[in-house]
Formats: structure tokens, sequence, C-alpha cells
């Protein structure tokens, strides 16, 4: 168990908001979305971002902490100002409110995924670009 000296003293040695490294311990260092760790590379570390489950601009910045978890930028853009409470407006707890955001990231993710596989091919048989 950490305790909360020890949690300030971490933030403030390594730059980080307490609010946010509140959400990094939560999530122990990993993307709520994709689940890369923040820890594994210097691109992912500095890719973290905080995200509204309940879009801001959808009156879910009430909910401070409740309504925010970690979420690499990738992520965070693939999710957008998608409102969970549109399609599901019964929810009402954070882990709730995660698993359909959580759904809709990874049909998003696997639709990138298809599009990115698409040209990857398309460039190898064009002569564009060489497989390793
Ligand atoms: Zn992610």
């Amino acid at each position: 168990m950490t305790d909360d000296d020890t949690i300030a003293r971490f933030a403030k040695e390594h730059n980080w908001h307490p609010d946010f490294l509140a959400l990094l311990v939560e999530s122990n260092w990993c993307c709520v979305y994709c689940g890369r760790s923040f820890m594994a590379d210097h691109h992912l570390y500095f890719a973290f971002t905080h995200d509204h489950l309940v879009p801001s601009s959808k009156d879910g910045s009430k909910d401070g902490q409740h309504n925010l978890v970690a979420a690499c930028d990738s992520c965070n853009k693939l999710k957008g100002k998608w409102n969970p409470l549109e399609a599901n407006p019964g929810l009402t707890t954070k882990a709730e409110l995660l698993k359909v955001c959580r759904e809709y990231v990874s049909a998003r993710l696997l639709d990138r995924e298809a599009r990115v596989g698409k040209a990857r091919a398309a460039a190898e048989a064009l002569g564009l670009w060489l497989a390793p």
C-alpha cells in the first residue's frame, strides 16, 4: 500500500499532477482502452492523456475524478467527443461508463487496423513499401 506522502513525493519529483498520477496508479500505468503501458517507452510515457468518459462538453466535467481515466493520446482521439450516455442513458458508475467507452474505442481501433492493413498490402503490391 502506498501512502499519500509517497504519492505526493513521486508526483513532485516526476512532474505529474497528483490527480493525473492517481489515474495512472488506478490503471496500473496502462491506457484503459488499448492496455498499452505508459512505462513501455518514452513514446507511451509522454502519450499519457486524461480522457473524460462523458465528454466535458457534455457536462462530464462536473464528475471530476469519477469521470476521468488514463488514456493514450491515440485512443483519446479515437474516442473523441463520443458520449456513452447518448446510447446508454441509464449508466451511472465509472465502471459502467468505462465498459461501453472501451467497446466503442475497441471497435474504432479494429477499423483503423483494418485500414492500415489494406494500405500496407496495397503499398507492398505497388512496390511502394518493402515488408521487413
Ligand atoms: Zn490506448
